[in-house]
């Protein structure tokens, strides 16, 4: 029965039963004008989503590492200069997989519960004469800490220092949960996985990507082959695609826009912020804090909530699967048992959530940490009580 307890882990997230329908299909084939009927409301739902202005989709059977990978592959050469800053697990497994491939790095190391440092970010750009960095990479929402970054500003700062360099945003756990503007902001590359806000299995990466990085991508010459966008743009003409696409989330991703739409994506926003500010009330009830170092940086889709003295996040998690079959996330890389993370996003509402404050609690009195039961349950409450929009999610 615990089976069917609502999971607080940062994807895969819990599915709506449409979804999950959309996605269990007989197999056609891909070769065929059935499936570049499907194919398509995904494709140009993914471009509203993003928000994007001209460019690309690239829907790649894949995750949200992989959409790095193809980001990075089709787009730089060995040894070119990418820039980022690195406050958490997230940023810092992109710069890995850069230095993997071969990139020079230039990082700013950043305080973790902090977001993208903009002035050293737009220092960076200025003292690069040369223009030898050739990306900024940005992780738009800190999985691991909980902490959004300002992805315009980012922009401004690019454009302050008159640099041209593309820029990569990572939205795996932003996108289609939090306001996104691929567009406005000049985003270059925009990444996204299918299991966190899109509501889907694990399986699919979901890239936009700009005529600009469209056009690096016939100079770059990192090795590609099953990630080279050309391939897929070529097959893409086509309807198809050069090799077995995965039929059944594709189908599910269109099903999934749909039900985002028929909410609305403002509301689907407003939804996520109102969810996350019920948690933080109740973080605040219970004595504690957010990892996030200010309300500015305060992620709608996580909230990594550092522990008490002397108790360990990861003790809450272990114990919450184990005697209530309600999962949390733990801790990760620095922060690791100094924070466990209660995840907000895709298919939640108002009573979803006091069910998983309300499971933080037991564990918390189980474990002994100080902790009044129901007090951040109340605090919630009350918070929800009070605020527009219970029912705006789409029945289904
Ligand atoms: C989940 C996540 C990823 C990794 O995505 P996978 O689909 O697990 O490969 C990357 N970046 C962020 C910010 C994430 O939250």
């Amino acid at each position: 029965m615990s089976l069917q307890n609502p999971v607080f882990i940062l994807g895969p997230t819990n599915m709506p039963e449409v979804i999950r329908k959309a996605c269990d299909m007989p197999t056609i084939d891909h070769r065929s004008p059935a499936f570049a009927r499907l194919f398509k409301p995904a494709v140009e739902g993914v471009r509203r989503v993003l928000k994007m202005g001209e460019g690309e989709v690239i829907i790649l059977p894949s995750t949200g590492t992989g959409g790095w990978e193809a980001a990075i592959t089709n787009t730089l050469s060995p040894g070119d200069t990418v820039l980022a800053a690195r406050f958490g697990m997230f940023s810092h497994r992109w710069i890995d997989l850069c230095q993997r491939h071969g990139l020079n790095v230039q990082i700013i190391e950043t305080p973790w519960g902090q977001g993208a440092p903009l002035a050293a970010i737009e220092a960076a750009l200025k003292a690069d004469a040369g223009h030898r960095i050739k990306a900024v990479l940005a992780t738009h929402n800190e999985t691991a800490t909980g902490v959004k970054s300002d992805i315009a500003g980012i922009r401004r700062a690019m454009d302050a220092a008159g640099h041209g360099a593309l820029l990569f945003v990572d939205g795996v756990s932003s996108i289609a949960s939090m306001p996104f503007e691929m567009g406005a902001w000049g985003v270059d590359i925009a990444v996204a996985g299918s299991q966190k806000g899109f509501m889907l299995p694990a399986g699919l990466a979901i890239l936009g990507v700009s005529p600009k990085a469209i056009a690096a991508m016939e100079s770059a010459t990192l090795p590609r082959t099953f990630f080279d966008f050309r391939d897929m743009l070529k097959s893409y003409a086509a309807g198809g695609y050069p090799y077995t696409p995965a039929v059944g989330l594709i189908s599910g991703l269109a099903r999934a826009i749909e039900v985002l739409e028929d909410e609305g994506l403002e509301n689907v926003y407003a939804r996520h912020h109102r969810l996350a500010e019920g948690v933080r009330r109740a973080v605040a009830a219970w004595g504690m804090k957010p990892c996030a170092a200010s309300p500015e940086l305060f992620s709608d889709t996580v909230t990594a909530v550092v522990v008490p003295p002397g108790c360990n996040g990861t003790d809450l998690v272990k114990l919450a699967a184990e005697k209530y079959g309600v999962a949390f996330g733990v801790g990760l890389g620095e922060v690791a048992g100094k924070v466990f993370r209660i995840g907000h996003l895709g298919m939640l509402t108002d009573v979803m959530v006091l069910s998983g404050l309300a499971t933080a609690e037991m564990c918390m009195a189980d474990l002994g940490w100080p902790v009044t039961l129901g007090s951040g349950v109340a605090a919630a409450q009350d918070y929800y009580r009070g605020s527009a929009g219970a029912l705006a999610m789409a029945a289904e």
